[in-house]
């Protein structure tokens, strides 16, 4: 594992939901950074004497410049997360990465992305990968089922409900478990809504992220369940 360290500038930050924030970085002394979607970095601070690393996924696709974007939750009492939702716009960060095999297979076919909370991150950079050129996604059908508590927890809702009326093999499926009154969506977790989409089917792939309950309940009813190839359901735990 390459473990040099490069330093990242805050370009942006904005809040998605109250406990969650969108960042964007540049690399700093590069004119590009290149990684795949899927990937993640791991970042490293100080807090007093004490050395602390974490890993977060990146949040965008690659670009032909050195920005990547990532997003997160504020942790109770985590030391990073908190570093990192409180780190003012110009402020640095040092980091070594790209890292990790949460990628999309090759050739790619059609799919099934599932993802809780900030699981969502290297989700979102896939499925930008996958609609940034015709040629990545034409002819195979994408569905995203994207679980959370409530309304405003839905991050990039707007980005994914435009990309889904611009691309017709793109469905976006949000599921909601504890929905206002108001919500007319999919109710419930996302296993819930995987069976009707996979049951079946050997003929797509599932890509799935986000806490190891979620993880485990997916990769479960899709390879011991619905008997599917596990080399067909690749996932990354974040806990
Ligand atoms: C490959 C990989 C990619 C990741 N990508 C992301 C990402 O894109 N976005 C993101 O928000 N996080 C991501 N994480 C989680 C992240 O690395 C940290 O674990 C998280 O931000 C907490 O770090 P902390 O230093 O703030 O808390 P810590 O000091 O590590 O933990 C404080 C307390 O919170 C609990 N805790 C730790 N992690 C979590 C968690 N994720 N949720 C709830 N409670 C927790 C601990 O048990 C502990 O009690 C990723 C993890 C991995 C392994």
């Amino acid at each position: 594992m390459d473990q040099r360290l490069h330093a990242a500038r805050l370009s942006g930050s904005r809040m998605l939901s109250p406990r969650t924030r969108h960042l964007e970085f540049r690399v700093k002394g590069a004119s590009r950074f290149d990684f795949q979607p899927g990937q993640f970095l791991s970042f490293k601070a100080l807090d007093e004497a004490r050395e602390f690393t974490r890993a977060y996924s990146i949040a965008s696709a690659p670009r032909s410049d050195s920005s990547f974007e990532i997003c997160l939750n504020r942790v109770d009492e985590g030391f990073f997360s908190n570093f990192l939702c409180d780190l003012p716009v110009g402020g640095e960060v040092s980091f070594h990465g790209p890292h990790g095999f949460f990628l999309l297979k090759q050739p790619v076919r059609s799919s099934i992305f599932l993802a809780t909370g900030t699981g969502i991150a290297p989700i979102r950079a896939m499925i930008q990968w996958l609609f940034a050129e015709s040629g990545r996604h034409h002819g195979h059908e994408f569905w995203l089922v994207f679980g959370n508590r409530t309304e405003e927890d839905i991050y990039y809702a707007d980005e994914f409900a435009a990309l889904a009326v611009q691309h017709p093999n793109f469905h976006f499926l949000p599921t909601l478990s504890r929905p206002g009154s108001a919500w007319k969506g999919a109710r419930g977790y996302v296993q819930e809504h995987v069976r009707g989409l996979a049951q079946g089917r050997t003929d797509l792939d599932a890509y799935i992220c986000g806490l190891k309950d979620m993880v485990s309940a997916n990769r479960d009813l899709l390879i011991r369940q619905l008997g599917w190839d596990r080399r067909s359901v690749l996932f990354e735990r974040f806990d």
